[in-house]
């Protein structure tokens, strides 16, 4: 099949690396690359894919990458501004924006590949969690399907060609349940950075690895998938999966339910996104379902792990809560990353963001409101660490 032309932002990161190594085993032609700091890392890229054009989040960085492309014709582009910039004026015959970058820092990305009227593979689940109504709206006013890039949602996304939209009963959405699963109160209130960065199954960067260990990342994904496929956050079931086989399932009117496994690895994910709706030859290894032996299922427990519970009351609520939510969030990782609160801290900074300034927030819709109140509840969790 004919391939498109990627655009791949957050080259640097975990998926980002994952994406240039599906690049790389498909041959699919790479047209640009952005990153926030690695220029190094960016050069090596660039070169090995002869890209058009390259962008740095961090001036000083667009500044150091200038240098070392000086022999080549490419361009570097410098700041969000650059990166926007370099989304709209590199073209290429069905081109695709795979963003992944980290963070709230990928909503201007996500806006611009869609106003350039380009198809977008989304792994930044903070564009939808933000301001997914903004985002689906202007997808389908310029008539792009979001292609997701996230294993749950991929799954989903498969797993809808079984079925129309309106026989959907609920959606499953599978979680590891985290290297804590199973833990009391008391022993999370023990646990350390080091002890958090240990997920099970999926390799992943710090901040969503530790997401992933408080079932923020599952509160989130529960937000990205009501967005994305149009559904009532009631008609979402969180499944504790340990395995991380089934990446999660479609349950039909009928009661049939449509599943789809396969190893743990992101680069199908990718390579899906940018093949749909074919397939082509697997860049990950096969799946031996007699070596797994069993896939278990477990309720996931809300009461020791808060955030999910606050993060289905956050789509409900609706407006910018979510982005509240994130943005809490954000503040509340760095900080545990830093070594300044525990797990149940995190916990009680988020909550109690997203308990005062829901009422405002939550009647908030537009995208500079968006924005506005992520830098307030930003200053806001400060303010809960400190105490
Ligand atoms: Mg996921």
């Amino acid at each position: 099949m004919e391939q498109s032309p990627l655009l791949i932002l957050g080259s640097t990161g975990s998926v980002g690396e994952q994406a240039i190594d599906v690049a790389r085993k498909t041959g699919a032609p790479v047209l640009a690359l952005s990153a926030n700091r690695n220029a190094k890392r960016v050069e090596e890229q660039a070169r090995e894919f002869g890209v058009k054009a390259c962008a740095m989040a961090d001036e000083a960085a667009a500044a150091d990458l200038r240098v070392r492309l000086a022999d080549t014709g490419i361009r570097v582009y410098a700041g969000m501004e650059g990166i926007c910039q370099m989304i709209a004026e590199q073209n290429g015959e069905n081109a695709i924006v795979l963003n992944s970058i980290i963070g709230e820092a990928g909503l201007k990305p996500t806006i611009a590949a869609l106003q350039a009227g380009k198809r977008l593979a989304l792994a930044n689940k903070e564009s939808l969690v933000c301001a997914g109504e903004i985002v689906m709206k202007l997808a389908s006013e310029k008539g792009i399907e979001i292609l997701p890039v996230d294993s749950e949602h991929s799954a989903i996304f498969q797993c809808l060609r079984a079925g129309g939209k309106k026989e959907i009963k609920r959606i499953l959405l599978t979680a590891s349940g985290g290297p804590f699963y199973g833990y009391t109160k008391e022993q999370l209130a023990k646990v350390t950075v080091e002890d958090a960065l240990a997920h099970p199954t999926w390799k992943m960067g710090a901040k969503i690895t530790v997401d992933s260990a408080t079932l923020m990342n599952k509160g989130f994904e529960v937000i990205e998938a009501v967005h994305l496929f149009g559904v009532a956050p009631e008609q979402i079931k969180v499944l504790v999966h340990r395995e991380s086989i089934m990446h999660s399932a479609v349950e039909y009117t009928d009661h049939s339910t449509i599943a789809q496994l396969s190893v743990p690895d992101m680069r199908l994910c990718v390579q899906y996104a940018l093949t749909h709706p074919q397939r082509t030859p697997a860049v990950i290894p096969e799946l031996d379902l007699t070596q797994i032996g069993a896939l278990t299922f477990a309720e996931p427990d809300t009461d020791t792990f808060p955030l999910l519970r606050i993060a289905i009351g956050a789509i409900r609520a609706g407006g910018a809560v979510p982005a509240v939510l994130n943005a809490a969030n954000e503040v509340a990782v760095a900080a545990f990353l830093q070594k300044k609160i525990n797990l149940p801290k995190l916990f009680r900074v988020v909550e109690n963001v997203v308990a005062g300034l829901e009422a405002e927030a939550k009647r908030e819709s537009t995208l500079e409101g968006i924005f506005g109140f992520d830098a307030y509840a930003r200053i806001r969790a400060g303010e809960e660490i400190a105490k």
